[in-house]
């Protein structure tokens, strides 16, 4: 926010993961129910395809990203089980955009990780079901767009702010040195 990372008192501020989108949902281990999560997280999506068309994984050892691209390219390739799963996928990110549109007012949301490879299939449903359920003035200011990071775009934001704690106040990170006399 205002090009600060919006942490909130004890760091954990923006847990959208938990944002409640059906009271009457399931329980999440955070303690509420219908957690956002529980709907449109990448171990949920793997966890249902294994489910509802297992015939797509073979026995062959996988990374966790090819894992993923059997179920987008299922989708890709008209396999209707994956198809439902994607659109199911994309609707939710859209409920949660909108709670975040309007909370925040943001110019930009941009969805990463390993979901990020499916940016063809989910984006336009996001776009269109975010459209529906959004104020229009707000909605035609902001840019729903997937990052074009690497997969695990986490190590990245642990690394930037790192690296901003130590350029906001370097003394904090010279004193021990400079207390020893320059050995
Ligand atoms: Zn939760």
């Amino acid at each position: 926010m205002d090009s600060r990372l919006l942490l909130g008192m004890q760091g954990t501020a923006s847990e959208i993961g938990h944002i409640s989108v059906d009271i009457n949902g399931p329980r999440c281990e955070c303690g509420n129910y219908g957690c956002l999560e529980l709907y449109c997280s990448t171990p949920v999506i793997l966890q249902r395809a294994k489910q509802e068309f297992p015939e797509i994984f073979d026995n062959n050892t996988h990374t966790r990203t090819d894992d993923y691209n059997l179920i987008f390219n299922a989708a890709r390739n008209k396999n209707e089980d994956a198809l439902k799963l994607m659109k199911q996928v994309a609707k939710y990110i859209a409920y949660g955009c909108v709670t975040l549109i309007n909370a925040y007012n943001p110019d930009i949301i941009v969805i990463g990780d390993v979901l990020a490879q499916a940016g063809d299939i989910l984006l336009p449903i996001i776009r269109e079901t975010v459209a529906k359920r959004t104020i229009p003035e707000l909605f035609s200011e902001v840019e729903i767009k997937f990052s074009a990071l690497p997969i695990d775009p986490t190590l990245y934001g642990a690394a930037a702010i790192a690296t901003d704690k130590v350029l906001t106040r370097p003394s904090d990170y010279l004193t021990s040195t400079a207390g020893k006399g320059g050995e």
